[in-house]
């Protein structure tokens, strides 16, 4: 008798236990879906450059009058935080012509196929960055259980129609609007830095969007180290006014969107060539001493 009570006390237990695990898990699942995003204001940085972003995870528009490209597209549910944004300032998701991407990691790459669908823009990236957007985030150079996670859908993204390769150094045009590619791998292969001019008022500034300079424990390649050392030394040679990078945090958005709100010109906050650099010393420091994150 005792055995049984035992017995059914164990499987009333170990039921309570699994819904607790799925629920645990179903939230952690949503999460890494939402990755912690909450909508943020929108907002003009100089000229026709915009943020369109998330708390974190950064999205750019870049407007002209024969169309207009988007940088970067958050996790899939970011996406639509970003068309509210892009609507919150005025413009039309159908005049965005072209899409591009940082890194195609889920939380920057996986919202891309949301916004294609939404915008019919063609989507332009590196050559290893290409295959993983359209594979849906997966990784050559990612260890096992990330990939195998991938594999079953519950790191990956919905894969993007990838309509055009660039090569490093190539300019991809929109009428007057010019973005130059840099291909300056590290964090991954592909990762993709852009360089663009942006006229505001009598005022020509140069943009420099950086890609992560950060190394993941989880993806390693031969190559890397190299890549890196290149990459900080490419990303020092571009001039910039005004820097950004797919973390909104790391750029100092707040801050910055915050002082231009009673700055005497509101651009001015946003030139930081001061923090352009710092941000490329903290990464050769961090390469030098060998730390990963
Ligand atoms: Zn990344």
């Amino acid at each position: 008798m005792g055995y049984f009570t035992n017995r059914r006390r164990l499987v009333v237990l170990m039921a309570l236990l699994s819904v607790v695990a799925l629920l645990f898990v179903g939230r952690w699942l949503n999460a890494t879906k939402v990755g912690g995003q909450v909508p943020a204001e929108p907002f003009r940085i100089a000229g026709n450059f915009y943020y369109v972003g998330a708390s974190d995870v950064a999205a750019f528009l870049i407007t002209g009058p024969e169309g207009h490209v988007v940088l970067d597209a958050g996790y899939p549910t970011t996406a639509r935080m970003i068309m509210t944004s892009i609507a919150k300032l005025g413009f039309d998701i159908k005049d965005v012509k072209v899409l591009l991407n940082s890194e195609p990691h889920p939380d920057h790459g996986g919202g891309l196929t949301v916004l294609q669908q939404a915008s019919g823009a063609q989507l332009w990236a590196s050559d290893a960055s290409a295959d993983s957007l359209a594979s849906g985030g997966d990784d050559p150079d990612a260890i096992l259980p990330l990939r195998a996670l991938i594999w079953i859908g519950i790191l990956g993204y919905p894969p993007a129609r990838v309509d055009h390769r660039f090569k490093d150094g190539e300019t991809i045009r929109v009428g007057p609007i010019a973005l130059t590619a840099h291909v300056t791998g590290g964090h991954t292969r592909g990762c993709t830095s852009w360089s663009f001019p942006v006229r505001d008022g009598d005022r020509m500034l140069n943009v420099v969007s950086a890609c992560d300079l950060g190394v993941l424990a989880t993806s390693r390649y031969p190559e890397q180290g190299a890549d890196r050392e290149r990459s900080i030394r490419v990303l020092r040679g571009l001039p910039a006014d005004i820097w950004v990078t797919c973390h909104a945090r790391w750029w100092g958005r707040y801050r910055k969107f915050v002082a231009s709100t009673t700055a005497k010109n509101p651009v001015d906050p946003f030139i930081d060539p001061e923090g352009y650099r710092a941000f490329i010393d903290a990464a050769e420091a961090e390469l030098h001493q060998g730390r990963v994150h």
